[in-house]
């Protein structure tokens, strides 16, 4: 049992560091993947940032560039204006000068990159932007070069005449105004473009944070169901463990509180009719739709009887006769036979007349004997239920504790109180009942028996032959005696009886029949001849037992010193012979001549002559 539960708790360490090493492998897997994912999704976003930022920076100098050109237009509208005030033209071809210097240095500066302007350190240049800035006829490098080229000459040709304005003035102006057209659709251009990369870089944003998002919830999930999973599994285990732990309690206290109540049931059983009742509840409770019996081994061990009823569906009539015939008794264990068709069923079972059965056979022991065997049988292949099985060995096991018990303590109390050779009570017992008798104030007579010549028997025929006799003489004493009469056994051979509720005449008539009785079992048994002397007494003897005893002693010895086979009166007992009729005296003195001493083979029924009035003396049997 213990190394069962060893075994299971190594199981369950074993799958529990299994599943632990598990979950620590797929965490760190699950974490290196976010980590990874998290890096990558982080570049993306840093990257996408930069783009946006840089975008954002370029945009702005697109828009900054685009006012600039058209305050370049701007200035060859008001130069063409002002041209007859020199100064104010030079004031203007100054800040002509300054938006072409500006526009050239932001060009450079938003394609090269330039840590002074509020450009991209390190621009990227996408192949549409490379594109817009190249070298095609419209692209901003050489659009931004003819206008400065053309600003300048403007300027020049300006400067050269300052207060009149010069002959190409208007196809100098035209075509700076061209160029700066030009180079606006350039910037517009530029700008879409930047706008759509702007775009772009912000849809990479978010698409990296949304894979970010997306990769991080998978692994979280993934850690989660690493982390829960197992421990889920443990918790789905361990309460497994719990439930069959609780079942097993709550049968466990079941079959407790079935064997508490049937053994302090079977406790209160002393007899064994009780005990048997008490296990035919027991079984009626466990099988209460089966046939059941209980067998037991009779006295001698050599067969099983049939105990009374424990079944309300009858008796399952097992033809079993020998204890040795039973397969429970003989392995002394209990036995279950799913089909009396299957090759290992009982011979018994397979035998019935009755069609195939299944049955439950379990030993009753006592202190390793076994007392019987408990049988119950079932419908083919539906034998009793485990539980029903395990309740019907815990009967047979109580009841054959009990059984055994009360058994025992009879068989203690016998020996306590009886006689073991005759089967009488014994000489405690008789002081028992006798006082008993008196404490109720029952009267009673009281008479001494001792065999004759008893040594004698001994020495001829032996010892067996007096243990014989003496089992033939308290047989004969059973044999005769009321049910409320005590006969016991009261030393070698020497019987005391007690008769409550007798007079000294009818004691004195029943102990006749008894000497009677004696001579005619001698004779049906051929048994060796002998005859027993009686004592008799009443209470009016003393006023205790002993005194009783003393007195019927004596009338015991008178008899003895009659002759033997006689019964003897001794006491004030004595005197309720006066009553005799007159016929029934007889005088073994001067008394009457036509009765005559008794012959020798006769017994007799005397009275001692010392303590009788002088009429009575002697007394025949009323049968001889
Ligand atoms: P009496 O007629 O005077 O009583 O003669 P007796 O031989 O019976 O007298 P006694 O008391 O001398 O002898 C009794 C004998 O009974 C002696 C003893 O060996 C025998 N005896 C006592 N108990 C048993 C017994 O249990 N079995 C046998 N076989 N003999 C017993
Ligand atoms: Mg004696
Ligand atoms: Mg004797």
């Amino acid at each position: 049992m213990t190394a069962i539960s060893r075994r299971k708790g190594d199981a369950g360490d074993q799958k529990r560091a299994a599943l632990s090493g598990r979950f620590t492998l797929r965490y760190a897997i699950a974490l290196v993947l976010m980590a990874a994912v998290v890096i990558v999704a982080g570049l993306r976003i840093f990257a996408s940032t930069e783009r946006v930022r840089d975008s954002g920076l370029l945009l702005a100098r697109a828009a900054d560039q685009t006012a600039l050109v058209y305050q370049i237009q701007d200035t060859v509208s008001k130069i063409d204006r002002d041209f007859s005030n020199p100064e104010t033209t030079r004031t203007h071809l100054g800040t002509l000068d300054q938006d072409l210097t500006t526009i050239s240095q932001v060009h450079a500066g938003m394609k090269n990159g330039d840590a002074t302007l509020k450009v991209p350190t390190r621009p990227t240049i996408s192949p549409e932007l490379n594109e817009i800035y190249g070298n095609s006829t419209d692209g901003l490098d050489r659009t931004i070069s003819q206008l400065t080229d053309q600003a300048r000459r403007l300027e020049t040709t300006a400067l050269g005449s300052l207060g009149s304005k010069p002959g190409d003035w208007a196809s100098l102006s035209s075509a700076v105004n061209d160029s700066a057209d030009t180079v606006i659709q350039g910037y517009t251009k530029l700008s879409r473009q930047l706008e759509k990369e702007l775009d772009k870089a912000v849809s990479d944003q978010r698409d990296a944070a949304t894979l970010m998002l997306v990769v991080f919830a998978v692994t979280a999930l993934g850690v989660g169901l690493g982390l829960f999973r197992p421990m889920a599994r443990n918790i789905a285990i361990e309460t497994g463990q719990l439930e069959e732990a609780e079942k097993n309690h709550r049968l466990n206290n079941e079959r407790q509180t079935f064997r508490n109540t049937l053994k302090e049931t079977l406790e209160s059983a002393d007899t064994e009719e009780e005990v048997l009742a008490t296990l035919g509840r027991a079984v009626r409770s466990v099988v209460p739709d089966l046939r059941a019996e209980i067998l037991l081994v009779n006295a001698t061990e050599s067969r099983l009887v049939r105990g009374a009823d424990i079944s309300d569906h009858g008796s399952p009539s097992c033809p079993v006769e020998s204890p040795m015939g039973c397969a429970a008794f003989r392995r002394s264990q209990t036995e279950v036979f799913e089909s009396s068709r299957m090759l290992n069923a009982c011979p018994k079972l397979a035998a019935r007349g009755e069609g195939a059965l299944s049955a439950v056979c379990v030993p009753l022991k006592f202190r390793g004997r076994a007392l019987g065997v408990l049988h119950t049988v079932a419908p083919d292949g539906h034998p009793p239920t485990h539980t029903q099985i395990e309740r019907l060995t815990t009967v047979a096991a109580e009841t054959g504790v009990q059984l055994g018990t009360v058994r025992a303590t009879q068989s203690d109390r016998l020996q306590a109180t009886t006689d073991g050779l005759t089967g009488l009570l014994n000489r405690r017992s008789l002081e028992t009942a006798a006082k008993g008798l008196m404490s109720e104030n029952r009267t009673f007579s009281v008479a001494i028996a001792d065999l004759d010549h008893f040594k004698d028997l001994n020495d001829t025929y032996g010892h067996e032959a007096g243990d014989t006799a003496l089992k033939l003489f308290a047989k004969v004493l059973k044999a005769n005696l009321r049910p409320d009469d005590v006969a016991a056994r009261y030393g070698g051979e020497e019987f005391v009886l007690v008769l409550p509720g007798t007079n000294i005449r009818e004691a004195q008539a029943a102990l006749e029949r008894l000497q009677l009785s004696l001579a005619a079992e001698i004779e049906r048994v051929k048994g060796i001849p002998f005859t027993a002397s009686w004592g008799l007494t009443d209470q009016s003897a003393g006023s205790t037992f002993d005194e009783m005893i003393g007195v019927a002693d004596a009338a015991l010895y008178s008899a003895k010193r009659a002759g033997r086979n006689c019964i003897y009166v001794d006491g004030e007992a004595a005197s309720a012979y006066q009553e005799l009729a007159p016929e029934q005296i007889w005088d073994d003195g001067a008394g009457d001549p036509g009765a005559g001493p008794p012959a020798d083979d006769a017994p007799l029924i005397q009275i001692d002559h010392d303590l009788l009035p002088p009429s009575i003396t002697s007394r025949k049997p009323t049968t001889s």
